[in-house]
């Protein structure tokens, strides 16, 4: 058994009036993320690992951001193509763990269903996945809340 680990970040911006989708699920906030799909950072950040460990490439090389099919998609669809992936070449998720940082909204009464909802998308036991959520009391772009980011690591084997 060979095990090997990835780690994935990404950022995306705040805007006002844009819906707020994170970890799968929709959130209600003033401002939402903005990006070419649903601008999930969350789920990104994880498929970025996910392929990482994998050493397929990243997000951008997959799913390109100029491509029109991709505009506006859930997230949910890429996270599912990244498992996939990593299936195809002969690996399992061992486990993933992951970092929002937003200043606001409040995120810890979100974490539960975000954790069920990326388990039944990647179709792994709700315990392999964890959340979580920090603030970055009130520093840099996430503190004066311009975006959010988020930062994840998984391990896979085969
Ligand atoms: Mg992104």
């Amino acid at each position: 058994m060979k095990i090997r680990t990835g780690i994935g970040y990404d950022v995306h911006q705040l805007k006002e009036g844009l819906p707020l989708w994170l970890g799968g699920i929709r959130i209600e906030h003033t401002h939402g993320l903005l990006g070419h799909s649903d601008a999930d950072v969350l789920i990104h950040a994880i498929c970025d690992a996910l392929l990482g460990a994998a050493a397929l490439g990243d997000i951008g090389q997959h799913f390109p951001d100029n491509d029109p099919s991709y505009k506006g998609i859930d997230s949910k669809v890429l996270l599912k193509r990244c498992g996939e992936l990593i299936a195809e070449k002969g690996y399992h998720i061992s486990n993933i763990d992951s970092i929002v940082c937003a200043q606001r909204p409040k995120l810890a009464p979100h974490l539960p269903l975000m954790r069920e909802t990326l388990a039944q998308v990647l179709n792994i036991p709700v315990d392999d996945i964890s959340i979580k959520a920090t603030t970055t009391e009130h520093l840099g772009f996430e503190g004066r809340e311009e975006g959010i980011s988020a930062y994840a690591s998984v391990i896979i084997y085969d």
